[in-house]
């Protein structure tokens, strides 16, 4: 059942010469590889960036006559074939890390189970750092030649998009994902009807069909509810990425969890390792239990070796911000099962939670925890804090000796890494810098690319941005309903020589994305000094039921808007990966403000670093560890602090500070006199030198491997 080469399912009718462009649009093996999204780019780049960097589409909408042409360019089909032949090259290699490294391991399967998955824009079933974080390791585990497998959940209406009013305040708007033009292939029997699973929930049985999502070598199985069979309120089920709705969400993780093994059951695999990407996806444990006691072991036995090899990441440090569920609905959907683990209620309760407090909630991460034997937070601060949340779970044990590791999180360097970036690295780092990237030694290199041409690109890359801005707001004008002062707060004051900062991601209210508002008039001193004026940029989305989150983006688009502010700040509707890229690669300075020790990780920062954009932020998360005393900023220092409105009083004078004494200065007035500022450059090289390697997906699936899945997979329980 475990197919390689499985058929795609669109006919294009493209010319025969270039035919295999069909192949590679249903491998997200493009989004990495630059050179094959350029050859969409090379038959029609506007179409291109207008469906959002959809190959499907895009081979759907193209002209037929545009294609024939292009089997005459002859420049066009060198290209094609060399694409081609990488792909191939790709796919069928046989020497990869992980099969050089684990031999013996190589037929093992691991079973990645995760609730968002962030590949790529054209393909939105994510919300943010987590389901990037996800996307990323499978794009390493297919690079590093892991036997990996993902499962989660087709969502038909992704997250949602946002708009901004002209009063700053969010409104959500309902996506809907085209399945004839998303890169997912329905599995079928050989008879052709779609591959079904099906779990017992209260008063109704809910079934799914999986859907393959092919990432160069690896597969991804999405879960979809949308079926005929089922209620109509079930056909909702896999819609939407977080519902408020705690009777939705516990049938989705129940549908995750229990459905997704069944789904691996399906398609015939046994994989030794189970890793759950934060506790979503929990319930899986549960039913590996069920099957072995189905075998004729007790639930002592079988969760004692169901443990050996699961896996569990924890992403939240904040106790409320753990995914839980009130007794109650503990009750309505487990009064079933467990009969079935031979389980009191009481026991199986305490299973999820702490037996002196039950009676409150059920808590997902304690399941998680509770029932993996490998553990892990994703920073080295991460650790400690979750060290210290979770001690009562092993109550013989002090804080240092409680079993959660940590491995800090990367990112995959080849979707993040822009084209000019990587070309000036090919030339003077390594022509195959992307497979020696987490290698410290290939990096002082870096020295040898001359000053200018490294400003010549962050310049290039910084103007891209700046055209981006005026473009969407062009075009959000032209199509009418748009305010004129939005489409000043969309950044078409914005020019490409002045200090750019850029501030992107979800708008938890931790993250503190007001805090550069705390002194308005000081703020708007440094923005507006005509000498050396500063740009902001911001993005992102608060969850619709998050007011807090809400008020804090009207607060920061009444700023935007006030005309003294002269344009110079800027917000940017209905944030993603594409956004993403474009800011983390374009803007000079990336800002971070999450009241420690609040941000586990916090990923943006390492793509910003990459593509030499300087950090300033908060010493959390990753920056704790990414931050060497000349490789950017930090705001704050270890402190902890009980009263949260002096930490933010402290914050935000520190930031000013060094905005004013150091960012500013350095930025215009250390500059030669061919107009480089030359210590800035040395700052970069320094960034890209020292983070680059270790905040790669690349070291940080190693460590999974050689740290939690290679421990789990030789326990070998499963066969
Ligand atoms: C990288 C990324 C994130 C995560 O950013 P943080 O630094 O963790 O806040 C969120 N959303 C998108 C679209 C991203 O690309």
């Amino acid at each position: 059942m475990i197919q390689n080469r499985i058929k795609i399912p669109v006919n294009f009718s493209l010319p025969r010469r270039i035919q295999r462009l069909s192949e590679l649009s249903f491998n997200m093996w493009w989004v990495w590889n630059q050179d094959a999204q350029q050859l969409f780019r090379l038959i029609d780049k506007p179409l291109w960036d207008k469906l959002r960097h959809n190959p499907i589409a895009f081979l759907n909408q193209i002209e037929r006559v545009r294609l024939t042409s292009m089997t005459n360019d002859l420049y066009f089909l060198d290209r094609y074939d060399a694409v081609i032949k990488k792909f191939d090259q790709y796919l069928e290699a046989k020497n990869t890390w992980f099969e050089e490294t684990y031999p013996h391991l190589k037929d093992e399967k691991i079973a990645y189970f995760s609730f968002e998955f962030g590949l790529h824009e054209s393909l939105p079933v994510y919300a943010g750092g987590l389901g990037i974080l996800a996307g990323d390791h499978l794009k390493t585990a297919s690079d590093l030649g892991l036997p990996l497998v993902g499962v989660g959940f087709i969502y038909k209406n992704g997250y949602f998009m946002q708009s901004i009013t002209e009063d700053g305040w969010q409104e959500t708007r309902n996506f809907y994902l085209n399945f004839s033009e998303a890169p997912i292939i329905p599995l079928t029997d050989n008879k052709g009807n779609a591959l079904t699973i099906s779990i017992d929930l209260p008063g109704r049985v809910v079934f799914a069909r999986i859907w393959q999502v092919n990432i160069g070598r690896v597969f991804l199985y999405l879960l979809d509810s949308d079926l005929e069979e089922n209620a109509q309120s079930d056909r909702q089920l896999t819609s939407r990425l977080y519902s408020n709705d705690l009777e939705v969400r516990i049938s989705q993780e129940i549908l995750l969890g229990m459905g997704g093994v069944r789904a691996l059951r399906l398609l015939g695999y046994s994989p030794t390792v189970w890793h759950m990407n934060e506790g979503h996806s929990a319930f899986l444990a549960l039913e590996r239990i069920l099957e072995m006691m189905g075998n004729g072991k007790t639930f002592e036995e079988a969760s004692g070796i169901v443990k050996k090899n699961n896996v569990f990441t924890t992403h939240t440090p904040v106790p409320a911000g753990n995914d839980q569920f009130p007794i109650w609905l503990i009750d309505k959907y487990f009064s079933q099962i467990w009969p079935k683990l031979k389980l009191s209620r009481d026991e199986f309760v305490n299973l999820g939670n702490q037996s002196q407090t039950w009676g409150d909630t059920f808590v997902m991460p304690v399941l998680a925890l509770k029932l993996s034997d490998h553990r892990n937070a994703v920073s080295e601060l991460h650790g400690d804090v979750s060290r210290k949340m979770w001690n009562w779970l092993w109550v013989d044990r002090t804080e240092d000796e409680v079993p959660i590791t940590h491995i800090t999180n990367g990112i995959h360097t080849s979707t993040w890494i822009a084209r000019q970036m990587n070309l000036l690295f090919q030339k003077y780092i390594s022509p195959n810098w992307l497979e020696h990237v987490d290698d410290p030694e290939i990096w002082e290199n870096i020295e040898k690319i001359p000053d200018h041409e490294l400003w010549a690109v962050r310049k290039h890359l910084k103007r891209k941005l700046t055209v981006h801005c005026n473009e969407t707001a062009r075009i959000k004008w032209q199509q009418g309903g748009f305010h004129p002062v939005q489409v000043v707060a969309s950044g078409v004051l914005m020019e490409p020589y002045s200090l750019t900062i850029g501030f992107a991601r979800r708008f938890a209210t931790y993250k503190r994305a007001n805090l550069v508002f705390r002194d308005y008039e000081r703020l708007m001193n440094i923005v507006t000094n005509e000498r050396k004026p500063v740009q902001i940029i911001f993005s992102g989305k608060a969850h619709p039921a998050d007011e807090p989150g809400k008020l804090i983006i009207q607060q920061i688009y009444r700023a935007v808007k006030d005309a003294k502010m002269g344009g110079r700040l800027i917000f940017l509707e209905d944030y993603d990966m594409n956004i993403a890229r474009l800011l983390v690669q374009g803007v000079d300075v990336w800002l971070n403000t999450p009241r420690r020790p609040n941000e586990a990780s916090g990923t943006s920062g390492m793509k910003a670093a990459l593509n030499g954009v300087l950090n300033f932020s908060v010493l959390d998360g990753w920056w704790r560890e990414g931050y060497n005393g000349k490789n950017g900023w930090p705001i704050g220092d270890d402190t902890e602090y009980q009263d949260i409105n002096q930490q933010d009083e402290i914050d935000s004078r520190e930031l000013y500070d060094t905005l004013e004494n150091d960012i500013i200065p350095l930025y215009y007035d250390s500059r030669s006199a061919d107009n480089l500022p030359n210590e800035w450059i040395a700052k970069i090289k320094e960034t890209i030198r020292s983070n680059a390697p270790k905040f790669s997906t690349r070291r940080m699936v190693k460590e999974y491997v050689n740290r939690m899945y290679v421990g789990a997979a030789e326990m070998n329980v499963d066969k």
